[in-house]
């Protein structure tokens, strides 16, 4: 064989591996996808995840959670709307509405600060409180009601203050996967390339190891284009379980007999 028919021997081998990742990662989302729906536990506190998945009279919790959801960890994220529920004695949105951008603001940041950053946050959180009001008749389950493509909720969600396309992404695949709300696409749901994404999908070989956020989105475009966002919380759970940054447990990986980087393999 010579040098450029083992190259292309080479490619046609890895594009045959990549489409058996491709297939495992979404034979394992669709199992997600399907399951029962039950209690999402966002955060580790019952009465929070109580709140959080309370769509039928604060859906509000779920969008402020999500406008709340950067650059902290998560779970502190998501646990803003109940350590404000617990000092207003209630998170009702015309409760909400009555603060002013200062009242979020002493919330937010007494006596101990919700957020890295209280004072930016804080006036995304009354912004959101106010467009929810304005825009979707104080009930936030109107950005997602009457089974709207997913472009279009994605859409609505990056209309708030400070909510970019990877938040949007997350907000519509819970709705989708967790919270079982029909759609009637999938097309926009993106993968939200985390570092935990990112590496897995770099050990994996499906993109560089030094791709770009970008990159790995249409990455996961190119694989699963009817539903990029599927292989989300498969590689997710692979990089938070076994995928560790250091010393990853492939022995333990459900994906080591396909994967380029598994202990053993070159
Ligand atoms: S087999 Fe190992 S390197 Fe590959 S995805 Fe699993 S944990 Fe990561």
């Amino acid at each position: 064989m010579d040098t450029r028919d083992a190259a292309k021997y080479d490619f046609g081998r890895g594009k045959m591996n990549e489409k058996a990742i491709h297939d495992r990662l979404v034979e394992h989302g669709q199992t997600l996808f399907r399951a029962p729906k039950q209690l999402i536990q966002f955060t580790r506190l019952d009465d929070a995840n109580a709140l959080l998945n309370d769509l039928s009279t604060h859906p509000h919790a779920f969008v402020l959670a999500c406008v709340m959801d950067r650059q902290i960890k998560a779970e502190k994220a998501w646990l803003i709307p109940y350590r404000i529920a617990e000092k207003l004695g209630g998170f009702s949105l015309d409760s909400l509405l009555r603060l002013s951008p200062a009242d979020v603001n002493r919330l937010m940041s007494q006596p101990e600060p919700l957020h890295r950053f209280v004072d930016m946050m804080s006036g995304l959180f009354h912004s959101a409180v106010q467009r929810i009001s304005k825009q979707y008749g104080g009930d936030a389950s109107r950005i997602w009601a009457g089974n709207p493509s997913s472009a279009e909720v994605v859409y609505r969600f990056l209309e708030f203050d400070g909510v970019g396309p990877k938040i949007g992404s997350m907000a519509v695949n819970i709705l989708a996967r967790d919270f079982k709300i029909q759609f009637a696409d999938f097309f926009s749901i993106d993968i939200s390339a985390d570092r935990h994404i990112r590496r897995v999908f770099a050990r994996l070989g499906l993109c560089a190891p030094n791709a770009t956020v970008e990159q790995v989105i249409y990455k996961a475009k190119a694989l699963h284009p009817e539903f990029p966002g599927m292989m989300d919380l498969p590689c997710w759970e692979i990089g938070r379980n076994w995928c560790k940054a250091r010393e990853p447990k492939c022995g333990a990986c459900y994906m080591k007999d396909l994967c380029p980087s598994a202990n053993g393999k070159k």
